[in-house]
């Protein structure tokens, strides 16, 4: 096995791995960063990204107005101050961006243009058309290139972490092309893996979001937080679960039932306004949680529209334009087109809530530290507790770079003090006992069990018993099917056997690393007994604050469901209070 040594080694090159990348670079050109991504760095979900980022710009906003939308829209789950830092690094972080050459879009004056996106009372959501991740992902990796300590490794897929000494100090991944493995020794490491949405049958996420890097850690003894807390977005493209902005319906695109009525009405969002009027205050606006709920609960009144691939709603876009439409959604009117042959400007789309965003994650606090030393977690993957119960839309891409700035610093200073020797012998030993791993895999013969079998087996259980509403039955019978899954996986044979981009073997340990997230999802999700942002129960409908204003922790336990603790809300200036999304402010 090879053996590189490094300084500070980086999984992931999506946003959350180029502003680390970036941020060490700048700190302290003499350290080595491994960047590590098992795909070209442009391909990260983050180029995915359409609607924007948040942070605080125009004169009629203001950091508490952020902050308060954050906590609220989190149902008092965030931890208010990691809230307070991110507000306040905004700005200076989407700026950045912009000297650095992001293209946002403009105001007639020539200003940042912003954009209303959802839970969000004002409009703060800086954006580049509808396609703000590429336009982010891009400058960042331009940006990147400019400095010469930082090593790409493109196309090597991360297995394992290293451990000595009570300290994280490297990673085992595999170079796709040719399944040699690599020893990465570093004095950090910093994880920016990534969500993992793909646990789920219908999902915005590209296919590689499996979670890899959070179960890494999780095995490595990492407890993982508010996993329960799973994001549909109410607009997904029906049958694909491709994305539709949120920014559809911030341009002013509405949600209309079988009937073509504006349903949202009904559910607590507000009035209806006419069309044409901005929606900033309004029901299409409300939270992502909130609508997909409202989703449901048509589909139980028979509501909405039965279809081959499940049943949709209409998201009606007809009235903004086609002028408008082609400058402020073109990918929208592009996607649209071309996976649902419907064309916005002239009908409305058919939609359906889908898995969009992972809450929970590696759990770290306000450093970006996790609870080992030397290891890091930044981005969708970790959980420093920014989105609590229900993440508002647009501030993710913000996340990214404002703690991808705070765990280089972090990791920078810890790297500097680290200057024993690192255990040899011990991570050589750990780094084999990879290899014997994903030889035996390899090589197993006779199994039963396919690994499509299999995961289709755990997205389809996930949907039923851990999806936009749960019950205790639904969730224990969840609970099972995944145990039981997991055994089954010691069966699974691989048809290619080979050493060349074997992607028989990486689907292999993405799915093990699902089946591990897959039981902190629904065993967290049986354990918490009350209804929160988007952890909603049918059997406690309330929200009970004095058991459960608390993050849960799940520590890996081998074979075994996880060991389910908790972990206190930090809260400062925000008491918990009533989610009104009635009137909204102006
Ligand atoms: C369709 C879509 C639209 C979105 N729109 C918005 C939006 O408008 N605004 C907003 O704020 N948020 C949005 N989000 C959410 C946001 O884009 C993501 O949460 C964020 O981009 C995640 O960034 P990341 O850097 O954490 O991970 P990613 O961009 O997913 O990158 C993960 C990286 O980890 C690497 N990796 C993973 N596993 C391994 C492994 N085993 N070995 C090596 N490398 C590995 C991958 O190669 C990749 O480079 C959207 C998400 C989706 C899916």
């Amino acid at each position: 096995m090879e053996l590189i040594k490094t300084d500070i080694a980086i999984v992931g090159a999506g946003g959350a791995g180029l502003r680390t990348a970036i941020a060490v670079a700048e700190s302290n050109p003499d350290l080595k960063v491994a960047l590590i991504s098992k795909v070209y760095p442009m391909r990260s979900h983050t180029c995915a990204a359409e609607g924007g980022a948040a942070g605080v710009i125009k004169s009629d906003d203001s950091l508490d107005l952020h902050f308060n939308d954050t906590v609220g829209g989190g149902d008092w789950l965030t931890d208010q101050d990691v809230v307070e830092y991110f507000v306040n690094e905004a700005p200076k972080e989407l700026l950045q961006l912009e000297h650095w050459g992001c293209p946002w879009s403009r105001e007639p004056n020539g200003s940042v243009g912003v954009r209303p996106f959802g839970g969000m009372k004002i409009k703060r959501t800086w954006f580049a058309a509808d396609k703000s991740g590429f336009h982010i992902l891009h400058t960042l990796f331009q940006t990147s290139l400019k400095y010469p300590s930082i090593e790409r490794f493109d196309e090597f897929f991360s297995i394992d972490l290293l451990m000595a000494d009570g300290r994280c100090q490297g990673v085992v991944a595999m170079e796709m092309k040719s399944g040699r493995l690599f020893r990465f020794q570093a004095k950090a490491v910093v994880l920016c893996s990534g969500g993992a949405g793909r646990m789920f049958p219908f999902s915005t996420n590209g296919a590689i979001k499996t979670g890899d890097g959070t179960a890494m850690a999780y095995r490595a003894g990492v407890p993982t937080k508010d996993m329960e807390f799973v994001q549909y977005h109410p607009t997904g493209l029906l049958a694909t679960g491709i994305l539709l902005t949120e920014g559809c319906r911030g341009e002013g695109g509405v949600l209309r039932n079988k009937d073509g009525y504006r349903y949202l009405q009904d559910y607590g969002m507000g009035p209806e306004t006419p069309l044409g009027e901005p929606v900033l205050k309004t029901m299409e606006l409300g939270p992502r949680d909130r609508l997909s709920q409202a989703f449901w609960h048509e589909q139980q009144k028979g509501n909405t529209i039965p279809t081959p691939w499940g049943d949709s709603t209409h998201l009606d876009m007809t009235h903004l334009g086609e002028k408008h439409i082609d400058e402020r959604l073109p990918l929208v009117r592009d996607l649209s087109i071309t996976y649902a042959g419907v064309d916005p400007v002239k009908e409305p789309v058919p939609i359906r809530p889908v898995v969009h965003y992972m809450m929970g994650g590696i759990h770290t606090n306000i450093d970006a530290e996790t609870p080992v030393p030397g290891l890091f977690a930044v981005g969708e993957c970790a959980c420093a507790s920014l989105n609590g119960a229900n993440r508002l839309g647009s501030n993710s891409l913000t996340e990214l770079l404002v703690f991808g700035k705070r765990a280089a610093t972090n990791a920078v200073e810890f790297a500097r003090n680290r200057n024993s020797e690192a255990n040899e012998s011990e991570l050589q030993e750990q780094a084999d006992k990879v290899q014997t791993k994903v030889r035996e895999l390899v090589q197993r013969s006779g199994g039963a069990e396919s690994i499509a079998g299999l995961r289709s087996e755990m997205t389809k259980s996930l949907e039923e018993g851990a999806g936009i509403y749960r019950t205790e039955e639904t969730l224990q019978k969840t609970c099972n099917t995944i145990a039981d899954l997991r055994k089954r996986y010691a069966g699974i044979e691989l048809h290619d056997k080979s050493n060349v981009f074997n992607t028989d073997l990486f689907q292999a340990l993405e799915l093990e690393n699902m089946l591990a997230l897959a039981q902190t999802v629904a065993e967290g999700a049986l354990a918490r007994k009350e209804s929160r942002g988007s952890h909603q129960r049918l059997d406690y409908e309330a929200r009970d604050d004095e058991q459960y204003l608390k993050h849960t922790l799940a520590y890996y336990q081998g074979d075994e469901a996880p060991r389910i603790d908790y972990h206190d809300v930090v809260i400062t200036k925000s008491k918990p209070g009533v989610r009104d999304y009635s009137g909204g402010a102006k």
